[in-house]
């Protein structure tokens, strides 16, 4: 009772890049994923800084902030801004 070594299906092909939650679009610039979040936990505060454009918004956070919770701000701090 040999094995036959046919008939193996190939492993399930990874989607290329799956984009990352800490990126998000640009308000000012409006380039897609180039801003990344970082949260600072051991000090409560975060900052999303736009690559392209190099805006940048700080703000303070929570044990339960996450990266679309900073952004998120920083959009509204946009809107109310202007
Ligand atoms: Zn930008």
């Amino acid at each position: 009772m040999g094995r036959r070594k046919s008939n193996r299906k190939p492993p399930p092909k990874r989607k290329a890049i799956e984009p990352l939650d800490e990126q998000f679009n640009c308000p000012f610039c409006n380039h897609e994923k180039s801003c990344e979040v970082r949260i600072v936990r051991g000090k409560f505060s975060a900052r999303v800084e736009c690559r392209v454009c190099l805006e940048f918004f700080q703000t303070t956070t929570n044990v339960l902030s996450e990266p679309i919770d900073v952004y998120n701000e920083w959009v509204d701090a946009c809107e109310n801004a202007n």
